[in-house]
């Protein structure tokens, strides 16, 4: 099959040089996008096909459109990185790449080819080039990449749909929590599960995030900011958060986060501080991980750290852990621990190209 390449139609009435400068000053998190936009169309006779980069506006949709009825969609999420030589740069976006086309392929949609993935992605930075702020003083402002696909025929039947929209849109970035680094409150969720066995749990589909919320808004009632999901069968194991992937450092630095067990997201953060953990004098250890390991442990001494990880907030000290009457003590401090700050800052380092990027993770976009 021929790459996808797409055309260009410049934004006509793009964003003034004083209004991107100011949304660039304080972009915030997901609330401001970019000039333009890029999208691709599946067939089932004719694949992938009329790739564009376009202004970015509003999606014309069928009401009968697949996807507002089964959710049959996808997504992901990465960030573009500008170096101080004006160079801009992904972070393991081939990763990204394998993971949409995983969960392509549990959701029956189809998989994206990685090289068309990626010249999806350069398309939009090239594009929108001057939407890609540099570090500034929060040290971590990047240009949000979000890739997404989903079910666009028109058609009431429940089957893998005939016609797919594959889209890249742009956001940039701050910090993800607005009020600078500080540990989360993080919230058992023991009525609600985001995932269960053979379910989309790995995939990253919008249905795995509509199923978090009844049990963030539980823990919002609690003064908490995050869920934690258990397993759904027993209710014992820890899984993940909503949109984070745990880790656990223990007093002998062992660096623990639950193994992958088809109901978690293999994030790609989760991946490269695996990947990092020897160089920083931790041992890694995937494994099962029972929730009250982590009450005991944090009591006991044994647990002296506990951090959340993903891309759009890199790693987050994690604070108390609540429940249904009962509490565990934060081991974070006010800004969290030394090893969370010290992969925190690592991760940041290679992203920024600050330090040689030894695991080659960088692509240029
Ligand atoms: N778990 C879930 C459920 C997520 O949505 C995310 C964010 N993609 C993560 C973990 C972290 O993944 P990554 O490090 O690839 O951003």
């Amino acid at each position: 099959m021929t790459a996808l390449s797409f055309t260009h139609t410049p934004n006509a009435n793009p964003a003034s040089d004083a209004d991107r400068a100011a949304i660039l000053a304080d972009p915030g998190f997901g609330k401001h996008f970019t000039d333009h936009m890029v999208t691709a169309t599946w067939t089932t006779d004719a694949g992938w096909h009329d790739g564009a980069v376009t202004a970015y506006g509003p999606i014309s949709l069928m009401p009968s459109a697949a996807v507002l009825h089964y959710a049959q969609e996808i997504f992901e999420g990465l960030k573009a990185y500008r170096h101080e030589d004006g160079s801009v740069w992904g972070f393991r976006p081939y990763a990204n790449a394998q993971r949409m086309a995983r969960s392509a392929t549990r959701l029956a949609l189809p998989p994206l080819p990685e090289e068309d993935f990626l010249a999806s992605l350069r398309a939009i930075v090239e594009a929108d080039k001057a939407w890609v702020p540099g570090p500034g003083e929060s040290g971590e402002k990047s240009l949000y990449l979000r890739p997404f696909m989903f079910a666009s025929e028109a058609f009431l039947g429940v089957r893998p749909a005939a016609e797919v929209t594959y889209s890249v849109i742009a956001s940039p970035a701050g910090a993800y929590f607005a009020g600078g680094l500080k540990p989360v409150t993080l919230w058992i969720s023991e009525h609600y599960a985001r995932a269960g066995a053979g379910g989309t749990g790995a995939a990253k589909c919008g249905g795995n995030y509509a199923s978090s919320l009844a049990g963030q808004l539980e823990g919002a009632e609690h003064g908490c900011d995050q869920a934690v999901f258990l397993d759904s069968s027993t209710h014992t194991y820890i899984e993940e958060l909503g949109g984070m992937n745990l880790f656990f450092v223990t007093k002998d630095n062992r660096l623990v986060t639950p193994e992958l067990t088809g109901t978690i997201l293999e994030g790609v953060t989760r991946s490269s501080i695996l990947g990092l953990s020897k160089e920083l004098g931790l041992d890694p250890e995937e494994r099962r991980i029972e929730i009250e390991e982590w009450k005991d442990g944090v009591r006991s001494g044994d647990i002296v750290e506990i951090f959340a990880c993903g891309t759009a907030a890199v790693v987050t000290p994690v604070g108390e852990l609540r429940w249904e009457g009962g509490q565990a003590p934060s081991t974070a401090g006010e800004a969290g621990g030394e090893v969370t700050n010290a992969i925190r800052s690592r991760l940041l380092d290679v992203q920024y190209g600050r330090v040689e990027d030894t695991h080659g993770w960088l692509t240029q976009l």
